[in-house]
């Protein structure tokens, strides 16, 4: 068992915006070229170019189409690590592999210490652990540490990779513990949600909902309105359908 820490000095983390992510693969490309030459280095493909390739991809992007019985739409859906503040991919490591940083927040793993048993990947509720076949060591997004902190990089670069690359600015970066940060303030104003709270993990990555869309049934023909999720009808039937869809 490894412990958590009872609290942390900030919530460092992500906000996706799902309403204007546009499904390019940017954010998960980048990532990858990234983080193949970082602290989690390399991020390993197996048959890259054959029939059934497979390797680590921190950050995977999904793209649905959704179906509330009356409109329909498609939905890009990033998916990484929400660096949880009670994860039980944390306290199941039996070698303290895994842990969770006191000064950000952020959920690591030791390479030197990994066994590669893959508890914390049968514990991760949102399939963002990634087992590295050729290395025999579980690797997870590091919200780019190497990145963030690192003082040879101009101030306005130190964001992880998928922040900085993204051509829609559907990503954004900060301290989600801080309730007066830009971030805190974009999550507010736009109804952002943790995905499947129910875990009990308290994530602290948020997505924003898809808004209100024109030429929807019942539509009156005015511009979309920019309400909160919570009021939209066509938002609670995709925070349905995407509890739905996870829960898989
Ligand atoms: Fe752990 Fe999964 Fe939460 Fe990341 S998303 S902290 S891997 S439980
Ligand atoms: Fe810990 Fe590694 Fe086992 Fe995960 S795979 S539980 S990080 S030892």
């Amino acid at each position: 068992m490894t412990s958590l820490p009872k609290t942390t000095q900030k919530k460092l983390g992500l906000v996706t915006d799902l309403d204007i992510c546009v499904g390019c693969h940017a954010c998960a490309v980048n990532c990858k070229e990234w983080n193949t030459g970082g602290h989690s280095a390399p991020l390993t493909d197996s048959n890259a170019y054959a029939k059934d390739p497979s390797g680590v991809w921190f950050n995977r992007v999904h793209v649905y189409e959704t179906d509330d019985g009356e409109n329909t739409r498609t939905v890009n859906f990033p998916r990484s690590c929400l660096h949880c503040e009670t994860p039980d991919c944390v306290t199941v490591c039996p070698t303290g592999a895994s842990y969770k940083r006191e000064e950000d927040g952020i959920v690591l793993v030791d390479a030197e210490k990994c066994i590669g048993c893959k508890l914390c990947s049968w514990a991760c509720a949102y399939g963002a652990r990634e087992y590295d076949e050729d290395d025999g060591i579980m690797k997870k997004c590091t919200l780019c540490i190497d990145r963030i902190y690192n003082e040879n990089l101009a101030e306005s670069e130190r964001q992880p990779a998928c922040v900085i690359t993204c051509p829609a600015h559907a990503r954004h970066f900060g301290d989600l513990g801080d309730p007066e940060s830009d971030i805190s303030k974009l999550v507010e104003r736009r109804g952002g949600f943790a995905l499947m709270p129910e875990t009990g993990y308290q994530p602290v990555n948020r997505y924003l909902p898809p808004r209100p869309r024109k030429n929807q049934v019942g539509d009156t023909g005015t511009t979309a309105q920019l309400e909160p999720a919570e009021t939209a009808k066509s938002s609670n039937a995709f925070f349905n359908w995407l509890d739905k869809a996870l829960s898989r």
